[in-house]
C-alpha cells in the first residue's frame, strides 16, 4: 500500500519504520488527509502478522507543527453555518470532529502492537499527543528538538488526549505547568518529568526506537495496566490537598481569568484523574468541544495562528515581483536602534554595513552585537562559532562608499529633519538605482521624508520597536510615492529578519504608537481624575495588558511623550493635546525630573537590585485622591481597552490600517493588546460592534467625547456589520480567483 504523506517499510526483524514526509511542505501537519492515512497504517499494521512494532519518524527536519490551519479554520466556517440551521447538531458534529484525533491516538495505543516515537525535531501540539499514545517515546538530543503543548496560546487546550496523559505520566504541578503556560520543553527536560523515555544522539535515533521493540517493549499503556498509579497518587493525597485548592488561584492571578482555555486544562487534569482513562478522555473532548466554542478560541486562533501566519508569508506583498536575495543591508545610524538592527540582521545570515559618524561611533553601535552574543554563548544559545560568524558579518565603519552594493539601506539617525535629510542624499550618491531606502522614524511622515529622495518610489518606512531582538512585529510604512517594488523588498527584508509585518499608510504615530498614546493617555485621565495609580496599573494586567499604562510610559521616557506632545501642538494647533495632560507631563519633567526608567525616577521608583520598583508614592499629592470604593474596576478595565480599540477602528476608518489581521496582529505583538480579544478590531467583532458602539457612548457621557463612536462605527452598526465582514481581507483573493 502507497501513502501519499508517509512512506512505509518493513525491515528484517518485523519492525515497520513509517516516515512522515508532507509533499510540497515544508514542515509535516495534520490534515484530514493526513489523519486518515494514520487510520490506514494502523489497521494495515495491525493486520499484518509479519509487523511486530512500528517505529513513526517524520522525514523533515522537525517532527510537526500539528494542526493544520486550514482544517481549524474549516472546522469554525462549519460551526457557523451549521449553527444557523441547527444548534444542538451543530454542536454534535463539532464534539464529533473535535474527538476525531483524539479517538484515533486511542486506537494507536490500544491497537496491541507496540508503537515507538522518533523525535527528530520541534514536535508541538497534536503531533506530540501523537508521541504521548504511542508506548515508547525516544528523543533526539539536539537544540532543534523542541517539545510543547502550546495550544493555550491561542486560546484552546491539549484536547486529544493531552490532558489526560501528561497528568499521568508527569507528576500533577509539572504537568499543569507546562499545559497552562504552553512552555517549551527540552528533550532532556521532557525526559525528566517522565514524558519521554530515551534522549538520544541523532544518529542513533532510529536504531534506539527499533531497539526498545526488540527488547520487548509491551503493547499496553500505563493507565491500562491492573493496578496503575497516578504519579504522586492522584487527587485524594495529602500532595494534592496542598496543590488543589491553590491551582485555581494561581491561574487567576496570572491570567485573571481571562483564557478559558487554561481554566479547563485544571478541570480536565482535576476530574480526569479520578476517573478511568476512557471517560478521561471524554471529559476532555466535551471541554474541548465547549472551549472551541468561545469567542477567545475563535478570535485567538484567527488572529495568533491563521493571520500571524499569514502575515508572516507575505500575504500583503505585491504578486509578481521576484524574491529578493539580501548579499548585504547598510544600517545607517548605529545608536540604539541602529545597532540592534544590525545584529538581528546579522543574526539572520546577512552582511551588515553599519555606519556612523566616525569609526569609534560605528564600532560602539557593534560593541552591542558583541555583548548580545557573548550573552546568548554563556546561556548555551549559541555555539561560539556561530557567535564568530554573526559577528564577521558586521562591518562597522563611517565610509558611506562601502553602501554601493547594499542590497537596501535602513537610516536610524537622530530623528531629526535636517539630520535625516543629509543622510538621505550622502546615502542616495553611492547606492545604485535599484537600492531601497528605509527610514526607522517612528514621528517624522515618510512622505515628507521622501521628498528629500530623487527617487521617493524607491523610499519606504521600515518602524521597528524596541527591544528589537525581542519584538516580533514591524511596521512597513507606504509613503504617498512608496513603489510595489520597495514594498516588496521591504517585506521580504522583515520575512528574512523572520518578524511579522503589518503594512500601513503614512499618519502621525502609524498605527502602534497611535495605538499606545490612547493608551497611556487614558491613564494620564484617570491619574487626574484621583484614580490611584495602583489601581489604574492593575486595572489594566485585570484586562489583560502586559504592561500597566504608567510603567510604560515610564519605558518609552516621560520627556519623550513630552516631546511628541509638543511637536503635535507646533503641527496641529493647541487643541492637539488635552490642557491637562500637558500639565501633568510638564510637571513631571520639568518640575520634578522625572523622565522615566532612563534616569531612575518616572511614574515609578527604581531602587538599587534587587529590589523592585514601586510607584511614586508623591503621585497621591498631584491630585486629591478618589477612595479604592468609589471608582469602578471594570470601568477602569473598559475604558483601557475601548480607547485603543476606538483608535484602531479610527485607523481602518481613515484607511491607515486596511487589513483587520493587521490591526489585530499589530496591537498584539507591537503593544501586547489583550491576547484573548485576538487583538483590536476582535475586541469590536467579539462583543458585536452594536454593543461596542452603545459601551463607547456610556463611556463618552462619563469620559469624554473622545469615547464617542465613529461614523463607522455607527454604520456598522446599523447594517449588523464586523470589520473582518465589512473590510474581507480574503475577498480580494476571491475576486482574482
Ligand atoms: P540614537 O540617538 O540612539 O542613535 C542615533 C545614531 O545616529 C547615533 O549613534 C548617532 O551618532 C547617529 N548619527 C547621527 N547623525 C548621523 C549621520 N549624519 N550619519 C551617521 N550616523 C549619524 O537614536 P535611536 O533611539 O536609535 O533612534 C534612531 C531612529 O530610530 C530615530 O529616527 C527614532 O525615531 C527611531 N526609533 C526609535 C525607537 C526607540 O525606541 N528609541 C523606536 C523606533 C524607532
Amino acid at each position: 500500500m502507497t501513502y501519499t504523506n508517509f512512506t512505509v517499510e518493513t525491515d528484517a526483524d518485523g519492525i515497520t519504520l513509517v516516515t512522515w514526509d508532507m509533499p510540497e511542505k515544508s514542515m509535516n501537519v495534520f490534515t484530514q488527509e493526513v489523519m486518515d492515512e494514520i487510520e490506514q497504517i494502523v489497521d494495515a499494521t495491525v493486520a499484518d502478522s509479519a509487523v511486530k512494532g512500528v517505529v513513526f519518524t517524520s522525514g523533515k527536519s522537525s517532527f510537526s507543527g500539528g494542526a493544520d490551519l486550514t482544517m481549524i479554520k474549516s472546522m469554525f466556517s462549519m460551526l457557523a453555518e451549521e449553527k444557523a440551521r441547527d444548534p444542538q447538531a451543530a454542536a454534535q458534529k463539532l464534539f464529533d470532529a473535535a474527538g476525531r484525533m483524539s479517538w484515533l491516538w486511542r486506537k494507536v495505543e490500544t491497537c496491541g502492537k507496540p508503537w515507538v516515537s522518533a523525535i527528530n525535531g520541534t514536535c508541538m501540539g497534536g503531533a506530540f499527543e501523537l508521541a504521548l499514545s504511542c508506548h515508547g517515546r525516544v528523543a533526539a538530543s539536539s537544540k532543534s528538538v523542541k517539545l510543547a503543548l502550546p495550544e493555550v496560546k491561542v486560546g484552546i487546550f491539549p484536547g486529544a488526549g493531552g490532558t489526560q496523559r501528561v497528568s499521568r505520566l508527569a507528576n500533577t504541578q509539572d504537568a499543569l505547568q507546562m499545559m497552562t503556560t504552553g512552555q517549551t520543553l527540552t528533550p532532556q527536560r521532557a525526559k525528566a518529568i517522565g514524558l519521554v523515555h530515551q534522549v538520544v544522539e541523532p544518529g542513533e535515533l532510529i536504531t534506539a526506537a527499533k531497539q526498545m521493540i526488540k527488547d520487548g517493549l509491551k503493547p499496553v499503556a500505563p493507565w491500562d495496566e491492573k493496578g496503575f498509579k497516578v504519579p504522586g497518587g492522584g487527587i485524594w493525597t495529602p500532595a494534592s490537598a496542598q496543590l488543589w485548592p491553590a491551582a485555581p488561584a494561581i491561574l487567576r492571578r496570572e491570567t485573571a481569568g481571562n483564557y478559558p482555555a487554561a481554566l479547563a486544562i485544571l478541570k480536565c487534569v482535576y476530574e480526569g484523574l479520578q476517573l478511568p482513562f476512557d471517560l478521561g478522555l471524554k471529559v476532555e473532548q466535551r471541554y474541548f468541544t465547549e472551549i472551541l466554542q468561545t469567542t477567545e478560541a475563535f478570535s485567538m486562533i484567527r488572529s495568533l495562528f491563521v493571520s500571524m501566519q499569514e502575515l508572516g508569508k507575505g500575504a500583503r506583498r505585491p504578486a509578481g515581483i521576484p524574491k529578493t536575495e539580501f548579499k548585504k543591508i547598510g544600517v545607517v545610524g548605529a545608536g540604539f536602534m541602529g545597532a540592534s538592527i544590525a545584529y538581528v540582521t546579522a543574526a539572520a545570515g546577512i552582511p551588515v554595513t553599519l555606519i556612523d559618524r566616525d569609526q569609534e561611533a560605528a564600532n560602539k553601535g557593534k560593541a552591542v552585537s558583541e555583548k548580545l552574543v557573548a550573552d546568548s554563548i554563556g546561556k548555551g544559545r549559541m555555539t561560539k562559532e556561530e557567535g564568530v560568524k554573526l559577528l564577521s558579518l558586521i562591518t562597522p565603519t563611517p565610509d558611506y562608499a562601502a553602501l554601493s552594493d547594499a542590497s537596501l539601506v535602513v537610516e536610524a539617525v537622530f530623528e531629526d529633519r535636517a539630520v535625516k535629510k543629509a543622510v538621505i542624499e550622502q546615502v542616495e550618491a553611492v547606492i545604485p538605482e535599484t537600492t531601497v531606502f528605509a527610514s526607522n522614524t517612528s514621528t517624522l511622515p515618510i512622505t515628507g521624508l521622501a521628498e528629500n529622495s530623487k527617487r521617493p518610489d524607491q523610499f519606504i518606512g521600515v518602524h521597528f520597536f524596541s527591544p528589537v531582538e525581542k519584538m516580533m512585529l514591524t511596521e512597513v510604512i507606504l509613503g504617498e510615492q512608496s513603489g510595489d517594488r520597495a514594498l516588496a523588498v521591504a517585506l521580504d527584508y522583515v520575512a528574512a529578519i523572520k518578524k511579522t509585518p503589518i503594512v500601513v499608510n503614512d499618519t502621525r504615530g502609524f498605527y502602534v504608537n497611535r495605538c499606545v498614546f490612547r493608551y497611556i493617555n487614558e491613564a494620564y485621565d484617570m491619574l487626574i481624575e484621583g484614580v490611584p495609580a495602583a489601581m489604574i496599573e492593575n486595572a489594566a494586567k485585570m484586562a489583560g495588558m502586559p504592561v500597566g499604562p504608567l510603567s510604560l510610559n515610564d519605558e518609552v521616557a516621560v520627556d519623550l511623550s513630552q516631546k511628541i506632545m509638543k511637536a503635535s501642538i507646533a503641527d496641529l494647533g493647541p487643541n492637539a493635546v488635552k490642557p491637562e495632560h500637558m500639565a501633568l507631563i510638564d510637571q513631571m519633567v520639568d518640575v520634578f525630573d522625572r523622565r522615566g526608567r532612563k534616569n531612575g525616577k518616572g511614574f515609578y521608583e527604581y531602587p538599587a537590585k534587587p529590589a523592585k520598583k514601586y510607584l511614586w508614592p508623591e503621585l497621591k499629592t498631584l491630585y486629591p485622591q478618589k477612595k479604592a470604593e468609589e471608582v469602578d474596576v471594570n470601568v477602569l478595565k473598559q475604558r483601557l481597552l475601548v480607547t485603543i480599540a476606538l483608535e484602531a477602528a479610527r485607523t481602518m476608518e481613515e484607511g491607515i490600517v486596511t487589513d483587520p489581521r493587521e490591526a489585530d496582529v499589530g496591537s498584539i505583538l507591537g503593544f501586547g493588546f489583550a491576547p484573548y480579544t485576538g487583538g483590536t478590531l476582535s475586541y469590536i467583532d467579539g462583543m458585536g460592534v452594536k454593543n461596542f458602539v452603545a459601551l463607547c457612548e456610556k463611556l463618552a457621557a462619563s469620559y469624554g467625547p473622545h469615547f464617542k463612536p465613529t461614523e463607522l462605527l455607527k454604520d456598522m452598526a446599523a447594517k449588523g456589520e464586523t470589520f473582518y465582514g465589512r473590510f474581507d481581507p480574503y475577498g480580494k483573493v476571491r475576486e482574482a480567483a
